[in-house]
């Protein structure tokens, strides 16, 4: 299948500051994505570069229409610009009726007045704002005026949908509100998506893939699971706050299996970085099996003498921090918690099998 959008060799400076860098990102049709990465990043830069809004310093773009970025007329330019729609933190509303401003973009394009109507009522049904249409849209609450530029955006049909951080400024249930408005009318419209946001919290539920977007490169592509189960950098790990990010030293290695010193603890990792490479390495706490007792001397490797600093009910889990001589957390349920009867200041045996435990570059 090929790309619905892709950027190729993508550069931008601003006053002579790199500030993007994205080698390659293929956007697939239909599917949202959400572009992730802290305040900075580059997000916003690169929603604008797309939506032809700014012109980057370098590199191109190939749209689902077939156009390219580097050789676009002025004609293909603005009719690219009418396929695509931008929803920003701010509703941007005109001082007008909700009516009003969900039928603005159908009168810019010429849509008669009768159509433009049923076009636009058709629309507030859909998203729950009839009752607002003669409502001055100055009069809306914050998730309200969101929803009515989501309309706005949406009436005019659009291949490509750009969101840039559309929740920051609404309260949590308007957030959880405006989430379900726009990925059901995204899917049921087969409209394309690109969700830009600091908090990656906020787009898992609805994003297929997500972009990791820090210091304006592209470090990692992937569905949700993917991206937490195997962070391609420690940038991108410490980004989704990964538990149990650890620094370390591949000490030997062989066809792929490396011992590894993790704090003067040894420990055996699937790896193909060479010995004296330092690392980072995440294990995650559900995989960290805990046993009565402690392990006995000579034991198999991964099973760490563990004392239990800290026992916290998270949910329906237990939250047990661990002393290995280095940090550790463990997620176990209730029941296994009062079966061995696991309480601050006991010795017991924390396991981690060797393909559970995630070795990355160390670069911060
Ligand atoms: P994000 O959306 O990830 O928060 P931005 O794309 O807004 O990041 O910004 C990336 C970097 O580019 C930031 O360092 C920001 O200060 C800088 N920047 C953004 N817009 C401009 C501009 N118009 N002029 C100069 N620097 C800018």
């Amino acid at each position: 299948m090929s790309a619905f959008l892709s950027v190729a060799g993508l550069r931008h400076f601003y006053q002579g500051r790199k500030v993007l860098d994205v080698e390659s990102l293929e956007v697939m049709e239909g599917e949202i994505l959400a572009v992730v990465g802290p305040n900075g990043s580059g997000k916003s830069t690169l929603l604008r570069i797309i939506n032809l809004l700014e012109r980057p310093s370098s590199g191109d773009i190939s749209f689902w229409d077939g156009s390219r970025l580097s050789s676009m007329g002025r004609g293909e330019r603005r009719g690219l610009s009418r396929q695509m729609a931008m929803i920003f933190q701010e509703p941007l509303l005109f001082k007008r009726s909700v009516r009003a401003n969900v039928e603005y973009g159908l009168k810019a394009r010429g849509v008669k007045k009768e159509e433009r109507r049923r076009m636009a009522d058709e629309m507030l049904v859909r998203m729950d704002l009839s009752r607002f249409a003669d409502r001055a849209a100055a009069t809306l609450s914050g998730g309200e005026a969101q929803k009515t530029a989501l309309a706005r955006a949406m009436v005019l049909r659009p291949r490509l949908l750009l969101l840039d951080e559309p929740l920051v400024s609404l309260d949590a249930p308007s957030r959880k509100d405006m989430l379900a408005y726009i990925s059901g009318l995204v899917r049921e419209m087969g409209v394309t998506a690109l969700y830009v946001s600091h908090d990656y919290h906020e787009v898992l539920e609805i994003a297929d893939r997500l972009a990791v977007l820090i210091d304006g490169r592209l470090l990692q592509t992937g569905t949700p699971g993917e991206v937490f189960a195997k962070p391609a950098a420690d940038v991108v790990a410490e980004f989704l706050g990964a538990e149990n990010l650890l620094e370390g030293k591949v000490a030997e290695s062989r066809e792929g299996v490396a011992r590894l010193e993790v704090a003067g603890v040894e420990m055996e990792a699937l790896c193909e970085l060479p010995p004296g490479s330092r690392v980072k390495v995440l294990i995650h706490p559900e995989e960290v099996a805990l046993l009565p007792g402690e392990m006995e001397a000579g034991s198999v490797r991964n099973r760490l003498r563990a004392q239990v600093t800290e026992v916290r009910a998270q949910g329906a889990l237990v939250k047990v921090g661990l002393d290995c001589g280095f940090p550790l957390v463990a997620y176990i349920t209730r029941d296994s918690r009062e079966e061995m009867g696991i309480d601050a200041g006991a010795v017991i045996t924390a396991a981690v099998k060797a393909t559970a435990i995630h070795v990355m570059p160390f670069s911060t």
